[in-house]
């Protein structure tokens, strides 16, 4: 089954597409039924009302994440008659297949109409789609929302006030960051992701279940995550190093609860968002005891193939949406405009997901997202990371999966991913990147100095 990570971003970027799509913008919303979800958005208020037998539903397959679409059927009916995805569509989102058509008709419902595509369909094309967006508009669907200066001020010395909270007697880490609360026997244990030079000190009992993980499958960077941390800190407390039996572990971990949250440039402190672990972590604290199903991989779909059409438009929204995001200021820094960041992400644009989950040629390759639609602040946070590095950085993009990153180019075309662990080089150029976490290989960890 598919994590609800997983599901949302399959949600957030059918939207976009949607969006593209329809001219119009959607919100997407999810309705769950045995095979799967419904995955839908609101009418605007006064736009066409729709006709019976009109539109299409789109369901996301339970199993793998496919995306089907069921063109003439509401809902109710194509839940009904959902049986799974079909055989074009193994390779899961963002593969769009026809299903067959369902054998006879139910109840009083008229028979399906033909579909309306008769080939799977590019969710990256733009034909028919909208016009491209006129550049002289004063407001724009892209780029993170504005806070007002008050409350970006405030949310930021919250921020700050939370992570130095967390980090006694330590600098306290940079953002974006992970918070891990564990609560075992009465107790309440928590860990942020670390991020110093010096590598993190765990208890036996999760260095003997890390190691038991080959490196290959090993999620970039996970000793440093806030969920083994502090597991690792509750065994110490206790039962001291003395035990290194993961059955002893996971004996001491009996009813224990761990929540992650997400801390990020704009978050409201009292509201974080919920996080997830990555594969390596979470195969840790299965193996330890903590309730959960063991993770498991997800093979790469075969991408999907773009045609020239549409490229006018692409370019034009490309364009809008680098303007957007360059836009919205942080509290200390604004990104810079590089001048070529139209063509580097044109290629990629609107947006470019791979959806993976398995061992690499170095380390794990995870999924990861290029988006020209920035949906979040980053100014300040590549403003501190650009003073370490010498060079300025702008956000092309995102990893979910557990590592919760920010994909980042900078001024000289070098790649970076910056997660609850630190920043990572990905490669000279966005090509070199995009080889690197798709086939798993080694990322060094820029230190505090800026080198790596
Ligand atoms: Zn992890």
């Amino acid at each position: 089954m598919i994590s609800q990570e997983r599901l949302q971003e399959i949600a957030r970027h059918w939207a976009v597409a949607e969006t593209l799509r329809r001219g119009y913008e959607c919100e997407p919303r999810l309705t769950e039924f045995p095979g799967g979800w419904v995955v839908w958005s609101p009418r605007p208020a006064g736009g066409p009302v729709p006709e019976p037998g009109d539109g299409e539903t789109v369901i996301i397959d339970r199993e793998t994440g496919a995306l089907t679409v069921v063109p003439g059927l509401p809902p109710q009916v194509a839940m009904s008659r959902y049986t799974g995805p079909a055989a074009t569509a193994q390779a899961a989102y963002p593969a769009v297949a026809l299903p067959t058509p369902p054998p006879g008709a139910v109840g009083t419902m008229p028979p399906p109409l033909p579909p309306t595509f008769a080939t799977p369909v590019d969710p990256l094309s733009l034909t028919p789609g909208p016009p491209p967006p006129n550049a002289a508009m004063t407001s724009s669907p892209f780029g993170p929302p504005r806070l007002s200066a008050d409350e970006q001020d405030r949310r930021a010395a919250a921020l700050a006030a939370r992570l130095a909270r967390l980090s006694p007697g330590a600098p306290a880490p940079a953002l974006p960051q992970v918070v891990a609360t564990l609560e075992v026997v009465g107790r309440t244990f928590q860990a942020l992701g670390h991020t110093a030079d010096a590598e993190p000190v765990h208890h036996p009992a999760v260095l003997q279940a890390l190691a038991a993980i080959p490196p290959g499958s090993r999620t970039r960077g996970a000793h440093r995550h806030p969920d083994l941390i502090v597991v690792s800190k509750a065994l110490f407390e206790l039962g001291g190093a003395a035990h290194t039996d993961p059955a002893w572990a996971a004996r001491q971990l009996v009813g224990a609860t761990l929540r992650l949250h997400l801390l990020r440039e704009g978050t409201d402190p009292d509201r974080p968002a919920p996080a997830a672990s990555c594969h390596t972590c979470g195969t840790v604290l299965v193996s330890l005891g903590m309730p959960g199903e063991l993770p498991r991989d997800l093979v790469r779909p075969e991408p999907p193939q773009r045609g020239a059409v549409g490229r006018a438009a692409l370019r034009a929204i490309t364009a809008e949406a680098v303007a957007a995001t360059i836009a919205v200021p942080g509290a200390r820094h604004r990104l810079p405009t590089l001048p070529f960041l139209v063509d580097l992400l044109e290629p990629y644009a609107p947006f470019h997901p791979v959806l993976q989950s398995q061992s690499g040629a170095a380390q794990r390759v995870e999924s990861f997202t290029l988006d020209v639609w920035t949906r979040e602040q980053t100014a300040d946070t590549l403003g501190d990371l650009a003073e370490r590095l010498g060079a300025r950085l702008f956000p092309i993009g995102g990893e979910a999966g557990g590592l919760h990153s920010i994909l980042a180019v900078d001024q000289h075309h070098r790649v970076f991913a910056i997660d609850h662990a630190g920043a990572w080089y990905l490669g000279p150029t966005l090509d070199d990147a995009v080889q690197t976490l798709l086939i798993g290989r080694s990322t060094p960890r820029l230190r505090t100095n800026g080198t790596w």
